[in-house]
């Protein structure tokens, strides 16, 4: 333990040369969908994709997640992967020779599209999701510190990709909810008793109320349409609380819903 604890410094830059363990550098197997990300914290993944549905997939092969660790790419004696904003500023912006190694090296072992997670970028949606499910993979980076240099982005065209309007610590939360979001689309990870066609934002609306046992609860009953037994009204009477809470929540996205003319009446 102290022994780890004192040599930790030489440790870790030896270690983030090479593989670091399994889950780095695994074969692309053809015909999986593949995940990669290029991050500075290889320990983050696969994180909560790891576990349930996603995980599961993933032991079964349905996927494939390997990470590049940007470290490894870096620069000298301690592998230097930032340096100060050109112009002046705070904080420290990752080095394009750096990335661009690590991006090549990452294109190498699994051609495809790259998107750079940034609070600058589109703002990821369902239909983005259903894209990158379509894709043979996806490469993804993670940014730190003040972000990446402009050149990096413009060199390999790189699309960026926001998962909201906040600003994260790292790319590395993004990624993991993008991926999460595009791997349960793909086949066979919701199996036959979760389905992806009546979810929120499947058809361009929330989704309607959901209720389980008990009956009663606190006082709470449950609507007594949902116990009928009657497949057609329950079906109603859902579309209607989606469309209800659709219009009240996200005026927006029922705009866009009317514009579609895909209202049922
Ligand atoms: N200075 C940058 C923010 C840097 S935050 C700016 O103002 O635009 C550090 C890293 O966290 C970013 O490079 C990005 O990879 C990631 N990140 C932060 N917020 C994010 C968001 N909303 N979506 C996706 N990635 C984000």
């Amino acid at each position: 333990m102290t022994d780890t604890a004192r040599s930790h410094g030489r440790k870790s830059i030896a270690a983030s040369a090479q593989p670091r363990d399994l889950m780095a550098e695994p074969p692309v197997w053809a015909g999986v969908w593949h995940a990669q990300i290029i991050t500075l914290f290889p320990e983050a993944f696969p994180g909560t994709l790891g576990l349930s549905l996603t995980g599961r997939a993933l032991k079964d092969g349905l996927w494939q997640l390997s990470t590049v660790d940007l470290r490894a790419f870096g620069e000298g004696k301690h592998r230097n992967v930032d340096d100060t904003p050109a112009g002046g500023g705070a904080g420290m912006v990752l080095r394009p020779d750096v990335m661009g190694r690590a991006v090549e090296h990452a294109l190498a072992r699994a051609p495809g599209p790259v998107a750079f997670l940034s609070p600058r970028g589109r703002r990821f949606d369902q239909a983005m999701a259903r894209h990158w499910a379509e894709l043979p993979g996806i490469t993804l980076i993670c940014g730190r510190f003040e972000g990446l240099d402009q050149r990096v982005l413009d060199h390999y065209r790189i699309e960026e990709v926001s998962l909201g309007d906040f600003v994260l610590t790292g790319g590395e939360i993004a990624a993991q909810a993008m991926l999460d979001a595009a791997v349960r689309l793909l086949p066979g990870v919701l199996g036959n008793a979760e389905s992806a066609v009546e979810e929120s934002h499947s058809d361009g609306l929330l989704e309607h109320p959901q209720y389980t046992r008990p009956a009663e609860w606190k006082g709470r009953g449950i609507p007594d349409v949902l116990l009928s037994g009657h497949h057609g009204e329950i079906e109603k009477w859902r579309r209607a609380q989606s469309e209800a809470l659709t219009r009240e929540r996200r005026p927006d996205l029922w705009e866009a819903h009317l514009r579609r003319g895909e209202t049922a009446g």
